[in-house]
Order: C-alpha cells, then structure tokens, then sequence
C-alpha cells in the first residue's frame, strides 16, 4: 500500500474506539520491528521521525525505509509523520519530500503566533494532499532539542480549542493532560494520573475530531531492569500508566505517541546481548536481540493499550 493519511485512520479510530499508535523511527531496525508488529496484528500505524532522528539519519534515507516496509507489507497502512516540526520551513520540507503528515509545534509560542504558524503549514499541506497536527498546551520533559521544566508545562486550556481549530484548519490536535516526553516522567512512588477530565471537555467541544497524546511511554520497569542489570545506570521512573491511555484510546484520542519505550527496549536487547556474548562484535547478532524487544512492545502497545489490532 502506498504511504497514507491518517484521515480515514482516525475516523475509523474514532468512531471505534481506539487509536493508532505513532512509533519514532531512527533506522532500519526501528523501522522493521514496528511495521512486521503492525502487520501481523493487522493495525494500521504511523511511523513518525523528529528532527533529532532526520539529522541523525538523514530524511532520505527515513523516507526510503518507509517505503521499503510499504512495499514489503502491502496490506498495512502506514503514514510517515513529522514530530515536532519546529516551523514552517521544516514542515514544508517534509511534504515536499514524501510525508504524508507533519506535526506543527509552536505551542511555546503565544496563542495568535501559534493559529498563524499552523495555519500557513495547513494550508501548504494540504494543497498537497497532506494534513497538519498542530498542539496547544505544553509537555513537560524532553524531546530532542525540546525541552520543558515541570513547572513551565501547562495543561491545554479547552476554552480555546475551538479558536485554534476553526482558525487553523488542522487536521488533529495534540494537548497537554499530563503526560510527559521522555524515560523520566514521573519518580517512582509518585501516582501519574491523566487529567482525562480536561480531555472529555476538548472532545464535548471538537465532537468527532482527532485528539494527540504525546509522550505516552509506560517505561516498563522490565526493560530498566534487563539494562541496569546489564551495566546500565538508568534513574528510577516511571511512565504513564497503560490502563489510562487505554481509557483515552477509548474516546477522542486517535494517536498515541511511544518513543521511550522502544528505546528502553532496544537498549536491553543489546546489553544483554553484549552480557551473554562478550565475544560478539557482529550488529547483525546484538541488534537482532534489540530489534526483537521493539517488536514486543510494539505488539503489546497494540493489543493492551491502542486497541488497535485486526482493524485492517
Ligand atoms: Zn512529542
């Protein structure tokens, strides 16, 4: 199947009572894990690279390996995203070279600044066939070169979402409820709790229209385990709770973003590999252990926290 929107993907996510999960890819192996797990669980997926991972590996070589697992998986739906695109410049160059999606962030800017940067990325993608993802509210963490102290992060204010839609044309929006980028969201012992309250009042006030949670890894305490176990030094944390996202996968929210966790994954695959088999030199043997871990959560993402599987 050629690269898609996620238009009709989140309509049907909507109407159905899930939501598709966004994976951040940075190489091959990322790329491969995820898409054989969406396609034996037959769920549609967004592959989504930030500008960390388009400076990091090229974007050429992103959009090449996209459309070597579209080709590869033709039955799967697959749309390629930009995270986090800082401004007009760096979206307009996505949709020009093969996305289907872009993400719009100029949400630690004003309010008007922000509707007037979304906008003129809104219409330019879809003059395109593209569409937009812009955000209102901020995370706190770190993303890339984005970076939000706690005490900056501010939770979406529902009196202005229906402004900033109506005055953009964005095609979704992603808020701030209370998660956070990163592996270190929350210490441990502390209760993370979703504001799903504030979600219910952006979806009375968008009826039927696509809502983004960003930052949405669990950080399965597993994974911390295998790599602090294995000459790793991970701080203690924990992530955001599987049993909410799936209660907001349920309603509005339609894209669920995971990164940390196929990070995590990746990471313990490869030091334990290297704990095994101190001898080994070869990547193909230690990062298919680390790719194999990527497939897993993408797996388990799909059937216990996306709802998303047997939906193609
Ligand atoms: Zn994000």
């Amino acid at each position: 199947m050629p690269i898609v929107t996620s238009t009709e993907l989140f309509k049907k996510a909507y109407d159905g009572g899930y939501a598709i999960g966004a994976f951040n890819i940075n190489n091959m192996e990322i790329v491969q894990a995820i898409t054989e797990a969406a396609a034996e669980l037959k769920s549609p997926v967004i592959l989504q690279a930030s500008q960390g991972a388009r400076k990091y590996a090229n974007s050429v070589y992103l959009v090449k390996l996209v459309e070597a697992a579209a080709e590869l998986h033709p039955e799967l739906p697959i749309v390629l995203h930009l995270d986090h695109g800082a401004d007009f410049a760096t979206c307009k160059d996505c949709v020009d070279n093969g996305f289907t999606s872009v993400m719009i962030d100029y949400s630690s800017h004003d309010f008007e600044a922000n509707v007037e940067e979304s906008r003129k990325v809104a219409e330019y993608a879809h003059e395109r066939g593209a569409v937009v993802e812009a955000e209102l509210g901020t995370l706190a963490g770190i993303e890339d070169a984005v970076s939000v102290d706690a005490d900056k992060a501010m939770f979406t204010d529902p009196d202005q979402v229906e402004e900033f839609v109506n005055r953009t044309g964005v095609d979704s929006l992603a808020i701030a409820i209370g998660t956070s980028h990163g592996a270190y969201k929350f210490k441990p012992g502390t209760d993370p709790k979703l504001r799903l309250d504030i979600l219910a009042e952006v979806s009375r006030r968008l009826p039927g229209f696509p809502i983004v949670l960003h930052g949405s890894s669990s950080v399965p305490q597993e994974y911390v385990r295998i790599i602090n176990e294995n000459g790793g030094a991970l701080k203690d944390a924990i992530g955001i709770p599987e049993d909410q996202l799936r209660e907001a996968a349920k309603g509005a929210v339609c894209k669920i973003n995971i990164d940390s966790d196929l990070r995590l994954g990746l990471t313990a695959g490869v030091r334990q590999h290297f704990a095994e088999h101190p001898d080994h030199f070869d990547p193909r043997q230690y990062l298919t252990d680390g790719r194999k871990n990527v497939k897993d959560i993408v797996a388990h993402k799909i059937t216990a926290v996306l709802g998303s599987d047997n939906k193609i």
